[in-house]
């Protein structure tokens, strides 16, 4: 007698989505990445009771043709990558083809789009099969609503509204920092948190991470062969007492790296007290194919082909911009 049997799409789909969907913030990550592959200048985030209600996210990006509208909610569908080569160089936020899917399988989702060149604008909801008729300018629409409806019991593993909207707002600003020639808004339960304009990298920082920061860092610009750093890094003085303030990007994606965040740390070691951390924002770019994107489907941890450079690399760099302030040394005295 067999036993073994495919389970249905649907409950394949809500099983991945407990690695894709963990709360809110992750389902904002994913649509606002999508905005930003699809080369949209503006991006208007709409959160209702922190994005458990609802998420909205509207782009003047390319937009998805109409026959293409159900596929981008199916898993494993994307226009993002075709082949292993790709893979190994992919430039685009996205390429798994999964996100969308997981999100449609635990909250209702409804894509309105309109591709370049389209006659008028098309949507599909989660729960339907064809698209239909719909009004929109340009770019796409997603919306997301009921986080978990389906799933109840992921849907207690929520937090309050408070603490799920931080989350989301950190999601914001992680895209925010890494694409300054993006004009980005976000908006909770009606009231604007954030409105940015298309700025250059510094002036984003300083409107996501405050003055006294900017005023209180070191300018890193440093290159090695395909390598290259930039971004701010502080002071002793504006040490934190926690991490909060340390944003690493590796080719524009957010990551969280513990060869990275050794490296920092070791060029801090002799400015800053044990306790205290550092605050940076660093862009670290090289080529595609020196990193490992595909670790894990959040897309946060990496790897390097090279890793003894890169940790050398990032360490020397920073070294030499903390260093070369007088003001270093006097901060860790004080
Ligand atoms: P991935 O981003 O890994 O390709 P997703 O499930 O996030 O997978 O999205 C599936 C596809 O839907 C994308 O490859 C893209 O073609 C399309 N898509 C999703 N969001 C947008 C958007 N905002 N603008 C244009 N196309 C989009
Ligand atoms: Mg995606």
């Amino acid at each position: 007698m067999s036993v073994i049997h495919r389970l249905p799409d649907l409950l394949v789909n809500q099983i991945a989505a407990g690695e894709v969907v963990e709360r809110p913030a992750s389902v904002l990550k994913e649509v606002l990445e999508n905005a930003v592959d699809a080369g949209s200048r503006a991006i208007e985030v709409q959160l209702e009771q922190g994005g458990v209600r609802r998420i909205r996210v509207a782009d003047d990006g390319c937009g998805i043709a109409r026959d293409d509208l159900a596929l981008a909610l199916e898993r494993h569908a994307t226009s993002k990558i075709a082949t292993l080569d790709d893979l190994e160089r992919v430039g685009t936020m996205g390429f798994r083809g999964e996100a969308l899917a997981a999100i449609a399988a635990v909250a209702r989702t409804i894509l309105t789009s309109r591709a370049s060149g389209s006659q008028h604008a098309w949507r599909i909801a989660s729960d339907e099969r064809e698209p239909t008729p719909a009004a929109l300018n340009h770019g796409t629409v997603v919306e997301v609503a009921d986080l978990y409806y389906s799933t109840p019991a992921r849907r207690k593993f929520l937090k309050s509204e408070g603490t799920e909207f931080a989350h989301c707002d950190e999601m914001f600003r992680r895209v925010a920092l890494a694409r300054p020639d993006v004009a980005l808004q976000l908006s909770h339960n009606g009231r604007v948190i954030h409105r940015l304009g298309v700025a250059d990298p510094l002036a984003r920082v300083a409107a996501l991470m405050g003055d006294d920061f900017v005023a209180h860092a070191r300018e890193v610009e440093s290159e090695a062969g395909t390598l290259r750093l930039t971004g701010l890094a502080s002071l002793p003085a504006y040490s934190r007492a926690n991490r909060d303030a340390q944003y690493f990007f590796v080719n524009g994606r957010f990551v969280r790296d513990k060869l990275l965040t050794h490296a920092v740390r070791q060029a801090y070691a002799d400015i800053l007290h044990g306790a205290r951390h550092p605050a940076y924002v660093l862009f670290l770019s090289l080529d595609p194919a020196g990193v490992d994107v595909n670790v894990h489907p959040a897309k946060i941890e990496v790897r390097f082909r090279d890793s003894r450079a890169v940790h050398q690399f990032v360490f020397h760099a920073l070294t030499r911009v903390l260093g070369e302030s007088g003001a270093a040394r006097a901060g860790f005295e004080s």
